[in-house]
């Protein structure tokens, strides 16, 4: 990037959060212009203390929306320069994108890679999940669970959570959030001793982007009520279940067009009544 464009773009950072403003760019009094965000969250310009007024810098908001910006990622080596719009969709697959650990209390950020050697390094006591594993565990009323899953070359977080008589059981794709519904996980429920006495749930993996709030309240998960796996429990008071996790056979464009073309069926159908 040349220093006359490298100028320009700095003239586009936002004087009270330091990004860059995607439009409505509004003003102070003074004419000094802010990003909307900002507006809500400060009471005065950070630059010369006056109040904000409604308008909006017109002619700037175009120059902002014509102007290509650095990856928020470049500071670890990404190269690509975006409008607003191509950056939306480039940080869903940009491949130097930073993933967060989410153990409880752990402030970790890293690659893909260095999440990997963080989760492996001896200070964690936490093992990584290959693509089959047996977990038992009680059904406690409160309780979080995390491990790291390495199955097809790729890595995922398992998570596992209980919560009101509830357990939630989801797997997130850690990478690009386009790729998640290339793979689906199993939850195999069984009585130990009674191998054909069980439950098999089964459900996409989901993207990165999802918290563990959505990801566990918004049917992003599998769930199931204490009281519904009551049989399953061992004579050890634990619920033993067999995780694994497989790559689908269609990909994530043909589950795409398969749903559209199943809600058409269905329309034609009640159409036809
Ligand atoms: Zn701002
Ligand atoms: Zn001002
Ligand atoms: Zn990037
Ligand atoms: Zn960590």
């Amino acid at each position: 990037m040349d220093r006359l464009y490298a100028n320009l773009l700095s003239e586009l950072e936002c004087p009270g959060c330091s990004n860059y403003m995607p439009p409505p760019i509004r003003q102070c009094k003074t004419g000094h212009s802010i990003c909307e965000k900002c507006t809500n969250q400060l009471f005065k310009c950070p630059i010369c203390q006056q109040n904000f007024t409604k308008a909006r810098s017109i002619n700037l908001e175009s120059l902002a929306i014509k102007m290509q910006y650095p990856c928020t990622n470049s500071s670890y080596g990404c190269q690509e320069r975006l409008t607003f719009i191509e950056r939306n969709s480039h940080m869903k697959v940009c491949s130097y994108k930073k993933y967060s650990c989410p153990l409880k209390g752990c402030f970790f950020t890293g690659s893909k890679s260095e999440i990997k050697s963080h989760w492996d390094s001896k200070k964690l006591k936490t093992k990584t999940y290959g693509i089959k594993k047996v977990g038992r565990s009680k059904l406690k009323a409160n309780s979080y669970f995390v491990r790291l899953v390495e199955a097809y070359n790729e890595n995922f977080w398992f998570k596992k959570m209980t919560k009101q008589e509830k357990i939630c059981w989801a797997l997130q794709y850690i990478g690009d959030s386009n790729k998640a519904l290339d793979y689906y996980f199993e939850i195999e429920v069984f009585k130990p001793d009674f191998p054909k006495k069980r439950i098999i749930y089964s459900d996409y993996c989901q993207p990165i982007e999802i918290n563990n709030d959505d990801l566990f309240s918004k049917n992003n998960c599998l769930s199931a009520t204490f009281d519904s796996l009551d049989n399953y429990i061992g004579n050890d008071k634990l619920l033993t279940y067999c995780f694994r996790v497989f790559k689908s056979e269609k990909t994530s464009e043909q589950i795409k067009q398969y749903i559209n073309e199943d809600n058409s069926s269905s329309t034609c159908r009640t159409k036809s009544k």
